[in-house]
């Protein structure tokens, strides 16, 4: 596991960087700025449809949130998003900020508590590029445990979007973290969020 923020290699840990307090993800982010070129807009239309029109770029969690919150008497609700997204490809770097999140909580009887959230829109850019991308598609699934722990997933599998007049951008999500969290004496948080994901630009013909 690898701290977003300083960097270093946790192995054997999870949770948080002990030092930047920062949620710990599964793979190194690319180095800001490192190899990274900027494109006009013009220059990445052409990009694209050199490559038979479409484009693909892995993306990685950069940097992940959870929260929990917790309601009298035994109610526990767990929440996990992606913050931002980095991914790198021939030089074209993807910066994805999420602006907006969906969260939903259920709760069913006697104490089971639920707690879902997701990512909604992203915001960010392409080789220097803007692009915006809305949920399409999420899921979301529900847990429980004897006797009164309840645990809510939620993540978003599809979102889609432009960048400019004639790129389309599809973002789908190819794997997802699932992590529960119990304590004292029946709350049950569950946590899940991206862990990795295929961003594809396509020309408009
Ligand atoms: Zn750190």
């Amino acid at each position: 596991m690898f701290c977003p923020h300083c960097r270093t290699e946790f192995v054997g840990w999870r949770g948080k960087c002990p030092d930047c307090k920062i949620l710990l993800v599964d793979a190194v982010p690319p180095e800001p700025g490192s190899v990274e070129k900027t494109l006009s807009y013009n220059d990445l239309v052409d990009l694209v449809k050199k490559s038979n029109g479409q484009m693909s770029i892995e993306l990685i969690p950069a940097e992940v949130e959870r929260q929990k919150k917790w309601r009298i008497p035994y109610l526990g609700y767990g929440y996990a998003w992606v913050k931002r997204f980095r991914g790198v490809s021939d030089g074209v770097a993807v910066e994805l900020i999420t602006t907006e999140t969906g969260r939903q909580k259920k709760w069913t009887f006697p104490y089971f508590g639920f707690g879902f959230a997701w990512e909604k829109t992203l915001q960010g850019s392409i080789a220097g590029n803007d692009l915006t991308l809305i949920a399409k598609k999420v899921s979301r699934r529900r847990k429980w445990e004897f006797p009164w722990a309840g645990y809510g997933f939620a993540w978003t599998e599809e979102l889609a979007g432009e960048c400019g007049a004639d790129l389309t951008v599809c973002l789908t999500i190819t794997d997802v973290n699932r992590k529960k969290s119990l304590e004292f004496p029946y709350l049950g948080y569950g946590f899940a969020w991206a862990r990795r994901g295929d961003l594809e630009l396509k020309v408009i013909e």
